[in-house]
């Protein structure tokens, strides 16, 4: 099947050639562990899981590569400011070590909890920071560096000529700003820090003995180093959200071309952002921000999140509310409801593989076409609606569905029929009622508390078309 995905490169929607038949080598610059991984985060690695499910439907076996950041991440992606990783330690009173590992516990948790295939190597930048220094050396062989005292090892942005060109800046244009912000011995404004030395008279908790000095490699020389080393000098794809293509990709652009040939990477694909109701980015560095635990304590499933991830496309910003997620929610349970009813049927009939087959390929050719979600979402209601195909023929379609989208129907119909069986005791169903009355005279507050007693209970309270409704816990 033909495969088309928008390249920030080309700014084209071209069809996708693998550098190697039946291959697919596939990079996600990962999340930097100083802090939750929020909703905004979570979007991008919903659609990476997206692009990477849709590939392996199409048969090509990928190897998916994303690095965990914890170390080099300033909280100015022009280098300059503090180590994000050193200021989430002094905020949680924690080593730098100890929050790495207390936030990628927390960030795996989520990415299993929202079924996304783990990658094949989930590399940590402290693991590679002799092949980051390597890579500096060569850099500085060919004459791409030089140093400023008491500060690092710079990059000259000014040798390489296709400086910018993921998105169209220039060298002295489009990022003025970081003059300001910087201080003035760098030799151009767009420079960017490779090595960086320790401050003097203090001792950082990450720091590693270098040729210039002790020190800690730029962020943004890590996923250069991580994706060479596992997925070869070249490779096909190259993702992250759209706030690292003008900076951290042109800049990982601008170390490894000089040293494998360009282009380094075939791909380019960023993942547009979440934003909030005011119009801005979903940011850790806020403060304010949203986890999935935040959705998971308000009783929504993860699963709604994600299907509401799909109702819009990758390049277009999505705003978050909780009425969209509540909408998205009850989409997703009206699906999982009527594919629970054709789990229930006594006479589903047998496979059809010719109908199986229009709709695999309608549904798999929507979403190899720049990964369309949305309009493969409303095939799937297609599906679910037509009475032109039987209930065994849709069952394996769905079968289908689960793994393309990921959204785990089956299971959550499997459950539904499950727990629809018991009758909650008439104390929770009043708790329940009250909530609704709550809700409808927007007491908020005390229907989150009603729906935190019944919870603790052991029952969960949904809001369905037809009124609330108890499901048993499992
Ligand atoms: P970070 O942990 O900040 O390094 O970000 C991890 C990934 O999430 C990167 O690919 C970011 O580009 C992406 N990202 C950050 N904020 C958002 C957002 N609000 N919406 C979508 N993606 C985001
Ligand atoms: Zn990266």
């Amino acid at each position: 099947m033909t495969i088309k995905l928008f390249n920030t490169m080309s700014r084209k929607i071209e069809e996708f050639k693998p550098l190697e038949p039946g291959k697919v080598g596939f990079y996600v610059c990962g999340p930097t562990v100083y802090h939750y991984t929020h909703i905004g985060n979570l979007r991008s690695f919903i659609q990476n899981d997206i692009l990477k499910r849709m590939l392996i439907e199409n048969g090509y076996e990928v190897t998916h590569v994303m690095n965990i950041t914890d170390v080099g991440h300033l909280t100015s992606d022009a280098d300059s400011g503090e180590d994000k990783m050193e200021k989430g330690a002094a905020r949680d009173n924690k080593s730098v070590f100890e929050v790495a590992k207390f936030y990628t516990d927390a960030f795996i948790k989520d990415f299993n909890d929202l079924n996304l295939i783990s990658p094949t190597h989930m590399p940590k930048a402290t693991d590679y920071i002799q092949e980051q220094i390597d890579l500096i050396q060569q850099l500085e062989a060919r004459g791409y560096t030089y140093k400023i005292e008491d500060d690092g090892i710079y990059y000259d942005t000014s040798k390489f000529p296709g400086y910018g060109k993921l998105t169209g800046g220039s060298l002295s244009g489009d990022r003025a700003g970081a003059r300001v912000e910087f201080n003035n011995k760098k030799r151009n404004p767009t420079d960017f820090a490779l090595w960086k030395f320790s401050p003097k008279n203090e001792k950082r908790q990450m720091e590693w003995d270098s040729p210039w000095g002790v020190g800690f490699p730029g962020w943004h020389t890590e996923c250069c180093a991580m994706s060479m080393k596992l997925l070869g000098k070249h490779f096909d794809i190259h993702s992250g959200g759209e706030d690292l293509s003008r900076i951290h990709h042109n800049n990982e652009i601008a170390q490894s071309e000089p040293l494998v040939g360009a282009p380094w990477v075939n791909y380019w694909l960023h993942i547009s952002f979440l934003i909030d109701k005011s119009g801005e980015k979903m940011s850790k560095s806020k403060g304010e921000f949203l986890g999935m635990d935040a959705l998971r304590s308000r009783g929504f499933d993860s699963m709604a999140y994600r299907y509401l991830v799909l109702l819009s496309h990758f390049q277009a910003q999505l705003a978050f509310s909780w009425e969209g997620l509540e909408a998205a929610s009850n989409g997703y349970k009206n699906i999982v409801k009527k594919l629970a009813l054709l789990l229930n049927e006594t006479d589903k009939g047998n496979v059809d593989r010719g109908v199986y087959d229009e709709w695999h390929d309608k549904m798999l050719s929507t979403l190899s076409d720049n990964m369309k979600t949305a309009e493969t979402l409303v095939i799937v209601q297609d599906l679910l609606k037509t009475s032109e195909v039987n209930a065994a023929t849709k069952i394996a379609l769905f079968e289908f569905v689960d793994r393309l989208l990921g959204l785990q129907f089956i299971d959550r119909a499997q459950k539904f029929n499950a727990l629809e069986a018991e009758t909650a005791p008439t104390e929770i169903q009043s708790l329940a009622d009250a909530r609704t009355k709550a809700k409808s005279e927007k007491n908020w507050a005390l229907a989150d508390e009603l729906r935190a007693k019944i919870d603790a209970a052991g029952w969960l309270v949904t809001d369905t078309k037809d009124g609330s409704k108890l499901i048993k816990k499992s």
